[in-house]
């Protein structure tokens, strides 16, 4: 049986609607990412059909390859990474992504730098922050992200900073997960405002929590089993 991608959606996209609402905030602003690590190809260009939804998330670049590779259907998405980046996959990253949105060290940044440089492309590029402090979380800590936006502005010129990407707590009530999510929206203001830069991006909320992320000023919501269903391991 093919899965009813277009009501999940449906149910996805009210949510986004009544929560924009609630806070005065255009849904246009609003980007809505379907993160498929631990789907098939073919469930994903079957929710792809049903949805009209391009906009595509990837944690790991082994599995994300074969899909992006693979891809038939006529209409191309964009590939985003979202999970930790080892920068011995770097240069693959490069070949698949438009954008890595977990950009966490100035390392790695250098590493994309370099590449960038030598194939003379370019990149998009969001700043994972841990806002939780929970240690299981990849991120650059809150204090030390003007330090990284700094070292990708004066030193990878072929790195566009787009904005920051969180991750919310996994164990905390409302209170603390939009709490979270206010202080990556906080940090933004302030290093754009300071840098002078705009940084338009801010890449928060998943199934769990995505309604509160929207009040708290996400632009790019990403959401995996609300659309495609639980994953299978
Ligand atoms: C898996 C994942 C998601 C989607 O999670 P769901 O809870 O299934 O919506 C979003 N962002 C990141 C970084 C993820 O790893």
């Amino acid at each position: 049986m093919v899965a009813d991608y277009k009501r999940r959606y449906e149910e996805v996209m009210a949510v986004i609607e009544d929560r924009a609402s609630v806070s005065g905030r255009d849904i246009s602003e609003i980007s809505l990412m379907v993160v498929t690590k631990n789907h098939s190809l073919d469930e994903i260009t079957e929710m792809s059909r049903q949805t009209g939804l391009t906009l595509l998330g990837e944690n790991r670049v082994q599995e994300a390859e074969p899909k992006i590779l693979s891809w038939k259907d006529s209409i191309t998405p964009e590939w985003h990474l979202v999970g930790h980046l080892q920068r011995n996959k770097a240069r693959k990253a490069l070949e698949i992504f438009s954008m890595i949105q977990s950009l966490d060290s100035k390392r790695l940044a250098d590493t994309l730098q370099r590449i960038c440089h030598e194939k003379e492309i370019s990149t998009e590029v969001l700043i994972e922050i841990n806002t939780s402090g929970e240690e299981s979380k990849h991120g650059v800590a809150p204090e030390e992200t003007a330090v990284l936006v700094k070292h990708v502005l004066s030193e990878c010129p072929d790195l566009e900073l787009k904005g920051m990407m969180t991750v919310g707590p996994l164990k905390a009530d409302e209170k603390g997960v939009r709490k979270s999510f206010a202080s990556l929206r906080e940090l933004r203001d302030r290093i754009s405002s300071e840098q002078k830069i705009s940084l338009p991006v801010l890449s928060m909320g998943m199934t769990g929590d995505f309604g509160w992320a929207i009040e708290e000023g996400s632009t790019l919501v990403r959401i995996g089993t609300g659309l495609l269903g639980e994953r299978q391991y």
